[in-house]
């Protein structure tokens, strides 16, 4: 690919339009909606996030395509926080959290986006859901 920043590729820019004003917001890249939004972009087709995924993961061309681009911008999002941060771990919530490949294939994309040569940084789903960012809050403030 053909980057101008590990953020978006020539080919991504503008990016779609966001809530805020902006365009190519990471939110438009890598929500649930964002998924199933990129896919009716590319194949005209209105599909759901699960039936997407469920596709992709039967094979089907056009959805794994789709999830593959998923996780590649997934995996330049998240880079730039870990080579700030290193944190210990990046935990994922929301819809797209239910999809079991995000833990094991965007670790494999991220090291050519990240600038350490070593990654401890794990990726993990929420362990409550949706309801995962208050108790973390509270337990970081309690
Ligand atoms: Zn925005």
């Amino acid at each position: 690919m053909n980057y101008f920043t590990p953020d978006i590729t020539y080919a991504e820019y503008p990016g779609p339009q966001c809530y805020c004003g902006k365009r190519g917001c990471i939110e438009r890249w890598i929500s649930g909606v964002a998924f199933k939004e990129d896919y009716n972009r590319v194949t005209g087709e209105d599909l759901s996030t699960h039936d997407i995924v469920a596709a992709a993961e039967k094979g089907e061309a056009k959805a794994k395509a789709a999830l593959d681009r998923y996780f590649d911008r997934f995996a330049r999002s998240v880079a730039g926080v870990i080579d700030i941060i290193d944190p210990d771990v990046i935990v994922v919530g929301g819809g797209m959290s239910n999809v079991s490949a995000l833990y094991t294939e965007v670790p494999k994309i991220w090291e050519k986006y990240i600038f350490s040569d070593t990654v401890d940084t794990k990726i993990l789903p929420a362990k409550f859901g949706d309801s995962s960012g208050v108790r973390g809050a509270a337990w970081l403030w309690g």
